[in-house]
């Protein structure tokens, strides 16, 4: 059950684009001075050193977050800032998870409450978080992020994110997903949902889009769609495509988007199969 480690896949194409999309969605919301409480139901292990043994084993930062330490992209510009923030030295070494993300983006007002269920991980966890300046404005939860998230919606004045990030090493993790999606909007219905899901050639991730896009139809809610692919080898071990799924998004998000991933495709590309899909539907 325990087997995924974040650490073997922090600063990899999957992570560029999930933090590409969290960091828009912040901006956004941030955009009014009304509290806003963040949630990441998996939170990992909050940062990550690419010099580490997980990360030196996988190598994933290689074909993802260093290639941007040569390109300047002005669709990058925000999470390259971040990533640099944790590097002050110059040399690119640390890569932040959505906890940090999420924790250096914050404004006084904001709130940010985490989730983790790894023995190991929480603890590592729960010692970042404690070195951070704003700490007391973040809680952290040794639970399960998919159960644990009723309980806080809606959030305190129904201004709130929800990152869902599982690890999808468990296949339930698929259909836990939809419920819990389910029951958040019953609590939250104007909430902004952003879902990370793995591309893969098995039968739980090839039906996942579709099933949550039905619970979404079923609560009329408006939904963008951005899927980041960086090579087609079939029997490939490795993740080569991932998407999220943003419901509630701001409107300004897909105009981002359509600018973003193409230069996402052209500097994380590891074959010619590389692509990128954008859709959206309104309510
Ligand atoms: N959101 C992180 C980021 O972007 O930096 C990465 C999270 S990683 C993909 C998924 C994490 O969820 C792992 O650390 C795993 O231990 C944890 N996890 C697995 N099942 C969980 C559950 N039911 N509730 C909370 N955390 C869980």
């Amino acid at each position: 059950m325990f087997s995924y480690r974040h650490a073997f896949h922090a600063g990899s194409h999957a992570d560029i684009l999930k933090h590409l999309v969290l960091i828009e969605l912040i901006h956004y919301l941030q955009e009014k001075p009304g509290a806003i409480t963040f949630i990441d139901t998996h939170a990992g292990a909050g940062i990550y050193n690419l010099q580490d043994g997980f990360a030196q084993i996988s190598k994933e930062a290689q074909l993802g977050i260093e290639r941007f330490a040569t390109k300047v992209m002005p669709s990058f510009e925000n999470l390259l800032r971040q990533v640099q923030f944790e590097n002050q030295t110059g040399h690119l070494s640390i890569y932040p998870g959505s906890p940090f993300i999420l924790a250096r983006l914050l404004r006084p007002q904001d709130r940010l409450k985490l989730f983790e269920l790894h023995p190991k991980e929480i603890l590592i966890l729960q010692g970042n978080v404690a070195q951070l300046p704003n700490a007391k404005q973040i809680d952290v939860y040794a639970s399960n992020g998919f159960s644990g998230l009723k309980a806080l919606l809606p959030p305190p004045g129904r201004r709130g994110l929800i990152l869902i990030d599982p690890a999808y090493e468990d296949k339930n993790d698929y259909r836990l997903l939809e419920t819990t999606l389910a029951e958040g909007l019953q609590r939250f219905a104007t909430g902004c949902f952003a879902l990370w899901y793995p591309i893969l050639p098995r039968r739980e991730s090839i039906a996942l889009v579709d099933r949550l896009k039905k619970v979404l139809a079923s609560y009329s809610r408006p939904w963008l769609q951005a899927e980041l692919r960086v090579a087609n080898v079939s029997g490939e071990r490795r993740l080569q495509a991932s998407g999220m799924l943003i419901v509630n998004p701001p409107w300004t998000l897909k105009e981002k988007l359509a600018l973003a991933l193409p230069e996402l495709k052209t500097a994380l590309a590891q074959d010619n199969k590389a692509d990128f899909h954008l859709s959206s539907a309104e309510v």
